[in-house]
């Protein structure tokens, strides 16, 4: 046990304009922002998504963990995950009280006994916090509490869905050239906003001939484009059925693809086997799943990427366990992330921390206030395409409260 407790968890939300849409155009994106803090006034930031149900996840993990020591982060997250938080029933309750001293029975039911879905997603926010909390109160970097750094910084991957023009390939040799020069060596398209204007039916989950030549067209221009040597990756977004995720995993194959992610629903995993076994393109998979689910993919032989989330695994921890299990596979990971900036910060230092990764996603170049609503005052957020890392204890960022005051959801206070 420490000797400090945790005070208060709180989240807000902030709204703002997002530059890019998947596709193109324009429109808006919000953040969820966590705070923890102890009673001794240390305190950790954590992001979260604004999926339905996480702001009253965190509210009711708040309640619960007030009291406790922050230390104890995983057991926190276990005890969210797998259920066992109260309001106990009366039967659970006197199960508690007809124990043996000492004898502490783990109750398997509670308002939370979901592995999946908002439970997850809130206590991720949480356990970030929790983690940047710790490091500071420790005076050490996250990173080394997930077990030291391999590397000094964490090569970013850019995610550019597509022109708004789809049907000049101009615009496509345009975009991937842009990216690259913004220091960008590692690009990602999405197949199903690569020719959405050859789609002839949004629910079948097929890929009509004509759809599927204009989408190896357009990649081709991009990889034509940027040459030999960027990696390129592309992104099926869970929507085929398995005999046009092959066929078009076969004819995308001539352009050296670093991977192919989510060519099916995410509960065909037999189809990601077959994909993985027939073509010669990597399968990439797992942005929405858990530690069990991934250990469930690794061992059909699902992915041979694992492409887990800091805000949908659970947690940095639980990401960092991911990492652990693909690479005894020797399976590389390579990171998720939609987050803003505080989301891509946490991922670097799981990144730091984990001997086969390859790369976290960001989206955001283009909406600028996602890449500043935290400060850091020794380091740039990106860097020559990479999150560099510093000394700095726990996440090494503190909020920007200027520009977070700005994009606040309106009637919300800041801390
Ligand atoms: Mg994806």
């Amino acid at each position: 046990m420490s000797d400090i407790a945790i005070a208060d968890v709180s989240v807000v939300r902030l709204n703002g304009p997002r530059a890019h849409l998947p596709g193109g155009g324009a429109g808006e994106i919000s953040k969820l922002i966590v705070r923890v803090e102890a009673d001794d006034g240390t305190y950790g930031l954590g992001e979260a998504e604004d999926f339905f149900g996480v702001t009253e996840a965190i509210e009711y993990i708040g309640t619960v963990l007030e009291g406790r020591d922050p230390m104890a982060v995983r057991p926190h997250v276990s005890e969210v995950v797998f259920g066992t938080l109260p309001p106990h029933t009366k039967q659970q309750q006197q199960l508690v009280a007809d124990s043996p001293e000492g004898f502490q029975p783990v109750t398997a039911t509670s308002p939370t006994a979901t592995p999946y879905g908002p439970a997850v997603w809130g206590i991720a926010g949480v356990e970030m916090a929790l983690c940047d909390l710790v490091g500071k109160a420790l005076g050490t970097p996250v990173y080394n509490l997930l077990g030291g750094q391999y590397r000094d910084e964490a090569r970013i991957y850019l995610d550019r869905s597509a022109p708004d023009v789809k049907d000049d390939l101009d615009a496509w040799r345009e975009m991937a050239r842009e990216s690259v020069a913004e220091d960008f060596d590692f690009l990602k398209f999405d197949i199903d906003y690569t020719a959405p204007d050859h789609t002839d039916d949004p629910w079948n989950r097929s890929l009509s001939s004509a759809q599927r030549h204009r989408i190896v067209e357009r990649i081709g221009a991009v990889r034509d484009e940027i040459g030999p040597d960027i990696e390129l990756a592309v992104d099926c977004h869970w929507q085929y059925n398995e005999g046009d995720a092959l066929r078009l995993a076969r004819d995308l194959s001539e352009f050296d693809l670093m991977w192919f992610e989510d060519p099916a629903p995410v509960t065909d995993p037999e189809t990601y086997v077959r994909v993985s076994e027939e073509t010669d393109v990597p399968v990439c998979a797992g942005e929405m799943l858990t530690p069990d689910q991934f250990r469930q993919y690794l061992e059909m032989g699902a992915c041979d990427i694992v492409h887990p989330d800091v805000l949908f695994t659970g947690g940095l921890h639980a990401t960092h366990r991911i990492a652990e299990l693909a690479e005894m596979h020797r399976v590389p990971m390579a990171m998720h992330g939609n987050g803003g900036c505080l989301a891509t910060i946490a991922a670097a230092h799981v990144a730091a921390a984990s001997r086969n990764f390859l790369g976290i996603e960001y989206h955001h170049v283009e909406t600028e206030w996602l890449a500043e609503y935290v400060e850091r005052t020794d380091a740039p957020l990106f860097e020559n395409g990479a999150v560099p890392l510093t000394d700095a204890p726990g996440l090494g960022v503190e909020l920007n409260e200027s520009v977070c005051e700005q994009y606040l959801e309106s009637g919300e206070t800041l801390f």
